[in-house]
C-alpha cells in the first residue's frame, strides 16, 4: 500500500502521518453481525450496544471474543494510547502473560493479592500466575537492566493482555476478567525526579482522553495499602459508573468519595438538653424503622457498626443519615485491614443484644468506640440501647455515652463544604479508565533493585505506575456517547469515519460505479470509510449504520446521481442535507 506522502504534492501534513492510507473498505467483504434484539443479561447500554453490534462475543464468564468491528475500535484506541506514551518519552517493551510465583513471592503479592490472582501450574509442578499486573516483573527487568543513576530517569509501558478473576465480571468488557490494559512503569534516584514523570504522565492522560472525545476528570484516588504517595484516576463520566466522585463547584477540586475528605462541623457541640431515657423500640431495628416509630430525624440518630479491629472488636458511629466509608475506617490504627463485620454471635457476646440494638452508652470498657465529626457533634440523639427491642433517647457524649475517638468516617455527600476550603461539593459518578500512581520504593525494596548514584553507592530505586483500561475505554465511551438508535462514536474511535449507502434496487451499473469511485476517493484522502454494499433494504442499512455508530453516512442512489449531489447525514443530526461533493470532502477534512 503506497503511503500518501511518497506521492508528489501530498499536503505537508501527511508527512508527519505514521498511519499508512486506508484501506477501502466494503461492507459485502467484512464480517458485520448485528443482532436485533436487546440480549437478556446485558444490564447497561455499553454491553447491550457492544453485543447487538456484534462488537464482542462472550466466550466464558468475563471473557470475550472482539470482533472485527470491535478490534477496529479497540486499535484506535490503542493506537492513541501509544503515540501519546511515545510522545511523553515512555519506552514501549512487551513483558510476558505467565509470570513465576517465585518473583510474586518476592514482594509478598502471591498471597496478599488473593483470589483475583489466576494460579496455573506446569507440567513440572512449577507455579505461575496469569499477570493481572506487572510490577513484578517489570522491577526484576529493571534490576537486571539498570546499572547507573546516568540511566535514570526511565518509564517503560506495554499494552498487553491482564487477568484478574474478578468477584463479579460484569457489563461485558467493563469489568471482565480477562482485559486489555495500557502499564507504565517508571524508575527514578528520587521523589523529585518521580513527581516530575508523573506530571508528565498524568497531562499525557489528559491529552489521551481528550483526543478521544471523552467528558473526563482526573480525581484525587486513596493510595491504598501501599499508602502516603499521591495518586489520580482518571474517570470519564457516566450515569452507571461504579466509582462515586466529588467535586467543588468553586474550584478544581475532585476526588474519588473514598478519599474525598468530610470536613469537621464549625463550632461547640451544643450542649445537653434532655433527659437520657430508655425507650421501647420491640421490632425496630434499622435507622429507618426507629426513626420513624420515634418521630425522630436519621440525621438525630446514631448508628453503631461493630467490626472486627486489631485487637478485638471496635465500635464506629455515624450519624443516622450518612453511611460509613470503608476506606477511611480501614485505616484506623485500631483496624489496619479491610471493614469485616463481626459476626452475630460476637456482637451477642460482646453487648448482650443483637445488632439493630446497639449503641456507644454502656459498651464494655475495652471496645474502642471511634466516633464520626458529624456523629461526635450530636447531642440529645437516639441510639440504640445494648438490649434488644429498647433504645436511648435524649442521648449525649461523655455525659452518657464514651466516646474514645473522633475522626473522618463517612462518605460525604451532595452540598458538604469542599475539603479545600472552596466552594460546596457535588456528586457524579464516573468509570476509572486510567490510574497514576506515585510507587516510592515498596517494589524496588522489595527486589533490590537498585542503581549506583552519583557518589557511588548503591541506591534503591523510586517508582510510578500508570494504567489505562484500554478495552474499557470502548465500553465507558459507549456509555457516555450513544442514543436510541445506537452508539455515536467520538470521530477518534469510530471504526471508519464514512459509511457509503448504496441504493440501487435496479442494479445501474453508474450508480455502483459512482459509490466505488466515492469509496476510492475518501480513502486516498486519508478519510477512513466503509462501502455498504450489501443490498440491504434502505432501512435495514440505515438502522445497522446507525447502531455501529459511523459518524458520517452519505447515500449514493440513482435519483442523487441525476441531481448531482449526494445526501449526507450526520450521526448526531435528524435530518440529511445535501452536499456537493466538494462540500463534503471539505466538510471531512476540516
Ligand atoms: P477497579 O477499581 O475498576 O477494579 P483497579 O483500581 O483495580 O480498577 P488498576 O489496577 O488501577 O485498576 O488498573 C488500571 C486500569 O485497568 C484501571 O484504571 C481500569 O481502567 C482497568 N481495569 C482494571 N480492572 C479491570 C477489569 N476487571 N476490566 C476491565 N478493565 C479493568
Ligand atoms: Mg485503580
Amino acid at each position: 500500500m503506497p503511503r500518501r506522502r511518497m506521492r508528489g504534492g501530498a499536503p505537508l501534513q501527511w508527512a508527519f502521518r505514521s498511519m499508512p492510507e486506508p484501506t477501502p473498505m466494503r461492507l459485502s467483504q467484512f464480517h458485520l453481525a448485528t443482532v436485533k434484539e436487546v440480549p437478556a443479561d446485558a444490564e447497561i447500554a455499553s454491553h447491550q450496544l457492544m453485543l447487538r453490534t456484534g462488537m464482542i462475543r462472550k466466550l466464558a464468564a468475563g471473557i470475550y471474543t472482539w470482533s472485527p468491528l470491535g478490534l477496529r475500535v479497540l486499535r484506535k484506541v490503542e493506537a492513541i494510547v501509544r503515540e501519546e506514551m511515545d510522545r511523553a518519552g515512555a519506552i514501549e517493551l512487551l513483558m510476558p502473560c505467565v509470570q513465576p510465583k517465585e518473583l510474586w513471592e518476592e514482594t509478598g503479592r502471591w498471597e496478599k493479592f488473593g483470589p483475583q490472582l489466576l494460579k496455573i501450574v506446569d507440567r513440572k509442578e512449577q507455579g505461575y500466575c496469569y499477570a493481572p499486573t506487572a510490577e513484578e516483573v517489570i522491577t526484576d527487568y529493571a534490576r537486571n537492566e539498570l546499572k547507573s543513576y546516568k540511566q535514570l530517569p526511565v518509564n517503560f509501558y506495554q499494552i498487553q493482555t491482564k487477568f484478574r478473576d474478578e468477584i463479579r465480571p460484569r457489563f461485558g468488557v467493563m469489568r471482565a476478567r480477562e482485559f486489555l490494559m495500557k502499564d507504565a512503569y517508571s524508575f527514578h534516584l528520587d521523589a523529585a525526579s518521580l513527581a516530575a514523570t508523573y506530571q508528565v504522565m498524568y497531562d499525557a492522560y489528559t491529552r489521551i482522553f481528550t483526543r478521544l472525545g471523552l467528558t473526563f476528570r482526573a480525581v484525587q484516588a486513596d493510595t491504598g495499602a501501599i499508602g502516603g504517595n499521591a495518586s489520580h484516576e482518571f474517570q470519564v463520566l457516566a450515569d452507571s459508573g461504579e466509582d462515586a466522585i466529588a467535586f467543588s463547584d468553586a474550584s478544581d477540586y475532585a476526588a474519588n468519595v473514598e478519599k474525598a475528605e468530610a470536613l469537621a462541623p464549625t463550632g461547640p457541640r451544643p450542649a445537653p438538653g434532655a433527659a437520657w431515657q430508655k425507650v421501647a423500640t420491640p421490632t425496630q431495628k434499622t435507622i429507618e424503622e426507629v426513626s420513624a416509630f420515634l418521630g425522630v430525624a436519621p440525621a438525630q440518630c446514631v448508628k453503631t457498626l461493630l467490626v472486627e479491629g486489631r485487637h478485638g472488636i471496635v465500635a464506629l458511629c455515624l450519624r443516622g443519615d450518612h453511611v460509613l466509608n470503608e476506606v477511611k475506617a480501614a485505616k484506623l490504627e485500631e483496624i489496619g485491614t479491610d471493614i469485616v463485620l463481626a459476626s452475630e454471635e460476637a456482637i451477642l457476646a460482646a453487648t448482650g443484644a443483637h445488632a439493630g440494638f446497639i449503641g456507644p452508652a454502656g459498651l464494655p470498657a475495652d471496645i474502642p468506640v471511634i466516633v464520626d465529626r458529624d456523629a461526635a457533634q450530636l447531642a440529645d440523639f437516639v441510639c440504640g440501647a445494648n438490649a434488644d427491642g429498647l433504645h436511648y433517647t435524649g442521648t449525649n457524649w461523655e455525659r452518657d455515652a464514651r466516646l474514645t475517638r473522633i475522626a473522618d468516617l463517612r462518605n460525604v455527600v451532595e452540598g458538604d463544604a469542599a475539603p479545600d476550603g472552596k466552594g460546596t461539593l457535588h456528586l457524579a459518578r464516573g468509570i476509572e479508565v486510567g490510574h497514576v500512581f506515585q510507587l516510592g520504593t515498596k517494589y524496588a525494596e522489595a527486589l533490590e533493585a537498585k542503581v549506583v548514584d552519583e557518589s557511588g553507592a548503591l541506591k534503591t530505586m523510586t517508582m510510578g505506575c500508570y494504567g489505562i483500561g484500554v478495552s474499557r475505554i470502548v465500553a465507558a465511551a459507549i456509555e457516555q456517547c450513544h442514543d436510541q438508535a445506537g452508539i455515536r462514536w467520538p470521530e477518534a474511535m469510530a471504526p471508519w469515519r464514512v459509511a457509503i449507502c448504496v441504493i440501487n434496487p435496479k442494479h445501474v451499473a453508474e450508480v455502483d460505479a459512482a459509490a466505488g469511485a466515492l469509496l476510492d476517493e475518501l480513502a486516498s484522502r486519508g478519510i477512513e470509510t466503509v462501502l455498504d454494499d450489501r443490498g440491504l433494504r434502505p432501512g435495514q442499512m440505515f438502522a445497522d449504520i446507525e447502531l455501529i455508530g459511523i459518524p458520517h453516512r452519505v447515500v449514493i442512489s440513482e435519483r442523487g446521481l441525476a441531481a448531482g449531489t449526494l445526501e449526507y447525514r450526520a450521526r448526531t443530526e435528524s435530518e440529511s442535507r445535501q452536499l456537493a461533493k466538494d462540500e463534503l470532502l471539505a466538510m471531512l477534512a476540516g
